[in-house]
Formats: structure tokens, sequence, C-alpha cells
């Protein structure tokens, strides 16, 4: 039996970055560049008036010369034809460049101005040289690193990349993933269960923190505790870059997951990890007809335990296959605990929280009431899970732990 730690460090180990594809802008957001980007022009790509207004020499208002002759307009996507001279002005839009002789734009809002009139009367005594203009590349200049590679794209990034052209970029590829609930006891959730019958509550809930993450996944429907039935579901599961089933990897006489992976060629990495709730958990590799690796998880039936091996495990190995170097220093931050709490046994729990408003907008945890790794109720409450050790103690308020956020 592995601990968390050397789990996590077993998972960074085997799983690869996959190989890039280039998407476009629109498919970007949440992907990991693959390239460095860098700029194709300036930006500003020319000195660009701030306001709309009239562009001036500050000299002449410096002077005292307010009444200016309005010499052309020019608008956002037009350019200047003539300069300002002494005594000149040009009608400015936002964004339009400012043209050569004019160093300073006046909002319109400081001048009297007739619209038609040939003339503009400035209502300032004094301006600065450069005031509401900004020069050509302030921002950045043609051949600068925008971003590097191995940066996760934001969608508030797409718009810079826009700016710079960046229509298609260099990603590393998403996993195409397969789930796989096992048990004779399930039925889906649109069904009535009868007898000793449950609902599916793991298969939707991977699903969707697999699209949480962007991936596209196919549902396997459920699997029944049988070595014939199963085979086929685990065969279409293994084509995929990730396969996450759960149910069936711990000591029970039909826990047949583990064994038959194997016999399908999967290479068992580990198989229990010293953490409650989520103790069987099972991970392997195997290499597919095309030469590249797949990767597989055995998650515990009990949807907490199922949560807690997708949180830490499946989540770093996710992160590594789409290229996020830092996937396992992210992890867990210090929090404190709000309350006394006491935990008890041989492994380390990580315990369903949710965090606690303070004053002094530090981190405080509080561990909610939990009846364990079927209870799906505290987990809709949680916003994190508290980790922590092993070892029957009381802890006191106010002790820090690691807080993994879900
Ligand atoms: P197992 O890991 O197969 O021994 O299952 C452990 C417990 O989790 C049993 O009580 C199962 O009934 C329950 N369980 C297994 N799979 C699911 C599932 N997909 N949804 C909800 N509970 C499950
Ligand atoms: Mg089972």
């Amino acid at each position: 039996m592995v601990s968390v730690e050397e789990a996590i460090r077993l998972v960074a180990e085997h799983v690869l970055r996959l190989p890039e594809e280039t998407v476009c802008l629109s498919e970007a957001a949440g992907r990991v560049l693959a390239e460095n980007v860098f700029a194709d022009r300036d930006s500003p790509p020319w000195r660009k008036s701030m306001m709309d207004g009239f562009a001036v020499r500050s000299n002449d208002i410096n002077a005292g010369i307010q009444k200016l002759k309005v010499i052309e307009t020019v608008t956002a996507g037009g350019s200047p034809t003539v300069d300002v001279e002494g005594g000149q002005a040009t009608r400015i839009m936002t964004g339009a460049p400012v043209p050569e002789g004019a160093d300073s734009i006046v909002m319109i809002e400081r001048c009297a101005f007739e619209e038609g009139s040939d003339t503009v009367t400035i209502e300032l005594d004094s301006i600065s040289a450069g005031k509401h203009l900004m020069e050509a590349a302030a921002n950045f200049a043609s051949g600068d690193m925008i971003f590097p590679a191995g940066r996760t794209i934001r969608a508030m990034d797409i718009g810079l990349l826009a700016e710079v052209g960046a229509a298609q970029v260099s990603v590393f590829r998403q996993p195409s993933a397969a789930v796989l609930p096992t048990g004779d006891e399930l039925v889906s959730a649109s069904e009535q269960p009868t007898g000793p019958q449950i609902r599916n509550s793991n298969g939707p809930m991977l699903l969707a923190m697999l699209k949480g993450k962007g991936i596209e996944s196919i549902d396997l429907g459920i699997g029944r505790d049988n070595r014939d039935a199963m085979q086929e579901q685990l065969k279409r599961g293994l084509e995929k870059d990730i396969f996450l089933l759960s149910g069936g990897v711990s000591a029970g006489t039909l826990d047949l997951v583990p064994s038959l992976l194997k016999e399908l060629g999967v290479e068992e990495i580990f198989h229990k990890v010293k953490v409650k709730p989520g103790k069987p958990i099972f991970f392997g590799t195997h290499q597919r007809s095309d030469g590249s690796r797949g990767y597989v998880f055995g998650l515990p039936g009990n949807p907490v335990s199922s949560l807690v091996g997708f949180r830490l495990f499946v989540s770093t190995a996710i992160a590594l296959m789409c290229g996020k170097a830092n996937a396992i220093e992210s992890s867990p931050q210090l929090a404190e605990l709000s309350r006394e709490h006491e935990t008890r046994g041989d492994r380390p729990t990580f315990w369903p929280s949710r965090r606690i408003s303070s004053p002094d907008c530090s981190l405080i945890v509080e561990p909610l009431i939990w009846n364990g790794s079927s209870d799906l109720v505290a987990l809709g409450k949680a916003e994190g899970l508290i980790e922590f050790p092993a070892g029957g103690k009381v802890h006191d308020a106010g002790t820090e732990f690691p807080f993994w956020e879900l």
C-alpha cells in the first residue's frame, strides 16, 4: 500500500504529456500552449488617441492660444492626411492615429465646438504634452513574447491572442476518456430501484467531472460483476487515453476489475493507497496498438471515495497529459480549522469541508458533518477536502492542515 504522496509521484512518473495539435481561438480557452506566442506588430500600432476630442499642440494652449483652426477629422480606422501646425487642431476619435505635429488630446468635453464649424475653442489654460494619447508600442512591441509555452490559456487571454493575430495556436491535446461504473446492484438515475438496487451515482458524476475539465468522454453504461459480460466494455474503455472505472476494485468476491484489466494487458502501477476514503484505488497503464499509452483508474465504488480518487490522482494525470507543468505543486493550500475535530484510523483522512469567511481573509475551513464514503449530502455542501494525518487525535481549532479545493 502506497502513501498519497507516493501515489501522486507514481502517477506523475508514468503519465506522459499528449502530443500537440493546432486549435482555433474559439477552442483554445483552458488549453495549455505548446509554443511561445510572439507579437506580430506593435501595440498600439501607432500613436493613438485615448479620447474623442481634438489633437492640439500643447505649446499653443500653454501660450494662451485657445481658438484653433480645425483642419480635418480622423476617426478610428482612418488616417491623418495633414500635420497639425501652430494654431491648428485635428478633430479626432478614440483609437485614431494622432497626426504629426500634435502632442496632446483635449477631450471633447473641454472644447467649445459647433458641428460643421472650422474653428474650436479649447477651454483649458494649460495642458501637458502626451495628455490622453498613447505612444506606439506602449503595450508591447512587435517580436515581444506574449505568452510562453506551458501557459494555460484563460478565457480572458483570448483577447490578447487575437490582437497578435494568433488565430490558431499550438496546444497539447486533451485526453479522450471513457467511464464505466460497475456493480450488479446499479441501475441508472432514470430508473426506479427495487430490492437491493441503488442508483448509479458515480457514472454521471465522473462524466461531469471530466466535462468540467473540458474532456469529451464516452459513457460505457453500467458494467456487471461478471467476467464475460464486462470484457467488451473494458476493451472499449481501453481504447481511450484515460479510462475511469468505479467499483469492483476492493476485496469482495465480485471485485473483478483489477484482474480483468491485467488480463487485457494493463500493468498495475499501484492498487491500494493509504487514504480514507478511497483505499482500494487501482492505477495502471497499458500500451495501445498505435504505440501510445493509455491510463486506467479503478476508483472505489462509494461515491465520495471515487471523488477523492479523482481529485487526488485522476486530475493530476489529466493535468499532466494536457501539458500543465505545475499539476502537482498547485494542489493543496494551508487552511486553519474553524473548530475542534477528531479523526480516527491509520490512514490520512480527506474530509469534506467548507470555507468560512474570516475578517482578515485568511483561509479558515470547517469540517462538515459526514457519514463516510457513501454520504453525498456532505459532498453537496463541500468546497474542498481537509487532509488530516493518520492516527486518532482531537485537533484543536486554529490548527493548520492542507485543504484540497474541489
Ligand atoms: P465496490 O467498490 O464495488 O465494493 O462498492 C462499494 C460500495 O459502493 C457499495 O456499497 C456499492 O453499492 C457502492 N457503489 C458502487 N458503485 C456505485 C455507483 N456507481 N454509484 C453509487 N454507489 C456505488
Ligand atoms: Mg461492487
